[in-house]
């Protein structure tokens, strides 16, 4: 069951017994308010990051929306949060994201002062809320051998050895764990890879072997509130629809309202500093439809740079077609590295963009005619659409998990589509029934090797005839946030020395927080604006569930489950 959510009038949304008490950090030393004129701010990415932070200058910095300009090198915003398609071509979303009503803290304050589309009066975080509520995901089948077994995964697995080197790791400062990788922390424990937990974890959270221990070790802490229900993922929020459509239009639709100038198609290509001790940005150099344009910043405007872009180069293929294979240097970490190499305390993108090979995996969409294969897919798992969760083949080479959400996922779809989404985190192994790479396979093969893994190779033809389209979609950087890296490798949001310039994404060090999340994007973009703009209004802690007395408890008997 989850914890009561109560939403309170104003722009406090509290959840969970914790984070009642103790909400807000208060301790922020309180300086004076910046006082806004015809201060403009350049906003590099047209992400959830970039559009929280022109919500946050229009909300709580009080600027005109029409001095927020937001630079997008796509034709469309959204960044990560992607959903598109149609019944005829089929649909995509590169990724499904499951959100958290009990850690997500700034994500639900923020959509909390955002109008929902659909249901006007209401905002986005109530939208959600009821929808999850009404949706609750209980999870019956999250591990499938290669049996075709639905395992009991309500054991974790460990053994005093795996609870020990896991233990170990929960009191070892963050600083001693520079450049640590998982499979080295649990070296001499290989039996740790073997557990229910291990396969449930990595997969819920795309984690890989060679991913930065010190990441696993920031989701114990954040997720520990979520450790005791991993095996059902109880605790996961879901949005109505794809999270473009429930997250992103109705923040656009906000700042339109507000007259935000969204500039896409338009690359920034490099931004100019003072030459003195500050970081102050002074010129941003674009490329927009192909033109170079430059920008020159009066001393007061402000430049908040997206640094990086977990879905930087991917690629889509289709039915009969591979998703080609990536370009190797990433847009966004380009423009990373030329600023890294001017001023002090940018952080050092090389160990996040330098490795494909590792920071790789795949989806696919599916889109069907009716609802055959959901339905083959619910008698299998017992979970109606919506109410399941990852259900993870793991004894699959590419090791490959699936999801189906409630239907319908995308407003376009009619009554008579139906899609589910599923990926592999390990692209370059030979597949079981495909005998080639991941990456090299068509929606086709794919979903080819999925049957096989379901037991259902012998009704391809008959399941196969209703498929509309199968869309693999390639992203080379999804995983470069776990990379293993030094402390220093991640710049904090706004640099020490800095008088208008911050980083936003998932790429940046905020302490105590977990990357690969949309709270992460949010909360960085509250930093940002709130601290070049001297807000003297509290941030949304992170709730402290690891200091819970209750909570760990809990989490000690799942440990011994
Ligand atoms: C497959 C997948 C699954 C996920 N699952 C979850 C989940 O379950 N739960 C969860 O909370 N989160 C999940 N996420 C993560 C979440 O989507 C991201 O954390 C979030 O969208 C990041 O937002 P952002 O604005 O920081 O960056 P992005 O959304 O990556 O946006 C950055 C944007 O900046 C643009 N850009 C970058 N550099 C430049 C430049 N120089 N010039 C112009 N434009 C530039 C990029 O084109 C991009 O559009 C998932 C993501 C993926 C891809």
């Amino acid at each position: 069951m989850k914890t009561t959510t109560k939403l309170l009038t104003g722009a406090t949304i509290l959840t969970g017994a914790i984070a009642t008490k103790k909400y807000f950090d208060n301790k922020k030393e309180i300086k004076k308010p910046i006082e806004i004129t015809n201060q403009q701010a350049y906003l590099i990415g047209g992400g959830l990051a970039s559009m929280a932070a022109a919500a946050y200058l229009i909300q709580d910095g009080h600027m005109d929306g029409k001095n927020i300009h937001i630079y997008e090198g796509m034709k469309i915003l959204g960044g990560s949060n992607d959903g598109a398609g149609s019944v005829t071509e089929g649909f995509v979303c590169r990724g499904g994201r499951m959100l958290n009503e009990e850690t997500y803290e700034n994500f639900w304050e923020l959509f909390d002062r955002i109008p929902s589309i659909d249901h006007p009066g209401q905002s986005v975080t109530k939208e959600i809320l009821d929808f999850d509520h009404l949706h609750p995901t209980e999870a019956r089948a999250r591990l499938i051998d290669r049996n075709g077994k639905i395992l009991d995964v309500k054991s974790m697995g460990f053994d005093n050895k795996d609870r020990l080197t896991l233990g170990k790791l929960m009191i070892t400062p963050e600083s001693k764990l520079d450049n640590i990788t998982i499979e080295q922390w649990f070296k001499d424990t290989p039996h740790f890879f073997t557990t229910n937990f291990w396969y449930m974890w990595q997969t819920t959270f795309a984690f890989q072997k060679w991913s930065s221990v010190f990441e696993l070790k920031r989701y114990m802490n954040r997720m520990i509130f979520e450790f005791p229900r991993i095996e059902t993922l109880a605790g996961v929020t879901r949005t109505p629809y794809n999270q473009y459509e429930s997250v992103i239009l109705p923040l656009k639709k906000y700042l339109d309202n507000h007259n935000v100038n969204f500039v896409t198609n338009a690359t920034v290509t490099d931004i100019d500093f003072k030459n003195d001790d500050t970081i102050t940005a002074k010129a941003i150099y674009l490329n927009k439809d192909g033109k170079d344009e430059k920008i020159i910043l009066n001393d007061n405007d402000l430049c908040i740079m997206t640094n990086a872009c977990m879905t930087d180069s991917a690629t889509l293929g289709d039915y009969k077609t591979p998703a080609p294979k990536p370009v190797e240097k990433p847009i966004s970490g380009e423009l990373w590295y030329k600023v890294a190499k001017k001023k002090p305390n940018l952080g050092n993108p090389e160990p996040f963009f330098n490795n494909i090979k590792e920071t790789n995996w795949e989806s696919i969409t599916a889109t069907f005619r009716g609802n055959k294969f959901l339905k083959i897919i619910e008698e299998f798992s017992t979970n109606i659409p919506g109410s399941g969760a990852l259900m993870t083949f793991k004894d699959s080479s590419w090791l490959m998990s699936m999801v189906v959400a409630a239907q319908p996922h995308f407003k376009a779809q009619d009554a008579n589509t139906t899609i589910f989404w599923a990926y592999g985190l390990y692209t370059d192994r030979l597949g079981d029934y495909v005998k080639k790479p991941m990456k090299d396979c068509t929606g086709e093969e794919i979903f080819d090797e999925l049957l096989y893994h379901l037991h259902l190779i012998d009704r391809k033809d008959e399941i196969k005839a209703d498929i509309i389209n199968v869309i693999p979609c390639m992203m080379p950087y999804v995983d470069a946030q776990f990379q293993p890296r030094k402390m220093s490798d991640r710049p904090y949001v706004v640099p020490k020395g800095s008088t208008n310039f911050a980083m936003i994404s998932q790429f940046v060090e905020i302490p105590e927080d977990m990357v690969f999340t949309e709270e992460y994007s949010v909360r960085a973009a509250r930093i940002a604006v709130y601290t070049l703009l001297n807000i003297n209004k509290p941030i949304c802690k992170v709730t402290p569930y690891n200091k819970d007395p209750m909570v760990l408890k809990k989490a000690l008997e799942t440990a011994y489950r």
